[in-house]
């Protein structure tokens, strides 16, 4: 067992030393079937430890001030990964997951402005994805910055939608345009899973928002996210977090 000092402690250079790494997972477009998008998923190579986990290095780099770099690093890594693409004739959208720390870096809006500018990327080909349900999301001045990016063309995403604190109010308080139903949902096949979710897709779609089914396993989910009409899905079912070559070459 390792302790979270040594792995705090480690965290710290880890970046610099080039030892997270950025896999994506496709997304497929329900109505055609087609990989569309990825979303970019942090790992950490621990040179002793081996690949450890974004559930186990996230929290920590939340409780020290590393959430600033990593994320920063990882935003760079994917509009490197996007233009890349790009040069290469390969059409994809990329999520990326933001902690709602970061967005209290007044700097994060900025720099992400310069970044858009400098990559000359369609806005819409970057969607960053935050985890629904967060007191910094009411701060004005940072759900301005949101408005700003949307208006723009950027993607926002409302990840895991329908654990914790999700509520339909918020649904009209982020200035988002995609909500990705959480595993945990479309994972139950009770009753009350198979309700809440059908009035999730509905208010979203009235909303103007588009719907992520993630952790899709089995082709009954499969089968239950298209007939609830959500616009595209993610799971292991479809693939799994890889490196970005694997994915370009099985998009070709
Ligand atoms: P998330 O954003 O909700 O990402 C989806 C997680 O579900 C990923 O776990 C993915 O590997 C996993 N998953 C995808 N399909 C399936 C499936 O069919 N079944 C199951 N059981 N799981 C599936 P991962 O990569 O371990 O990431 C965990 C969480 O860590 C992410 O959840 C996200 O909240 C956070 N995270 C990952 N990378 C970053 C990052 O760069 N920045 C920030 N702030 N958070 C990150
Ligand atoms: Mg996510
Ligand atoms: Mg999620």
């Amino acid at each position: 067992m390792v302790g979270e000092e040594r792995l705090a402690s480690d965290l710290h250079g880890a970046v610099a030393r080039g030892e997270i790494v950025a896999h994506y997972q496709p997304q497929i477009d329900l109505a055609t079937d087609r990989v569309v998008a990825a979303e970019a998923l942090a790992r950490w190579r621990h040179p002793e430890l081996g690949l450890i986990s974004p559930a186990v290095f996230i929290p920590i780099a939340e409780e020290t001030a590393v959430i600033h770099s990593l994320g920063r690093f990882m935003i760079d890594k994917v509009l490197e990964t996007l233009a890349g693409w790009r040069a290469d004739d390969i059409d994809l959208e990329v999520s990326v997951n933001v902690s709602a720390t970061q967005l209290t870096a007044l700097q994060f809006f900025d720099r992400l402005d310069a970044d858009l500018e400098r990559f000359d990327l369609a806005p819409n080909a970057l969607t960053i994805e935050i985890t629904e349900s967060h007191p910094v999301l009411d701060t004005p001045s940072i759900a301005r910055r949101l408005e700003d990016l949307r208006r723009r063309g950027l993607g926002i995403s409302i990840d895991d939608y329908g654990v914790g604190h999700s509520s339909l109010k918020q649904l009209e308080r982020m200035p988002a345009t995609e909500l990705k139903i959480d595993q945990s949902l479309v994972q139950d096949d009770s009753v009350e899973s198979l309700a809440l979710m059908t009035a999730v897709v509905e208010l979203a779609h009235w909303r103007g928002l588009r719907v992520v089914a993630e952790g899709v396993e089995t082709p009954e989910q499969l089968e239950l996210m298209r007939e609830l009409e959500c616009d595209r899905a993610q799971g292991f079912l479809l693939g799994r977090p890889m490196a970005a070559e694997e994915l370009a070459a099985l998009v070709r």
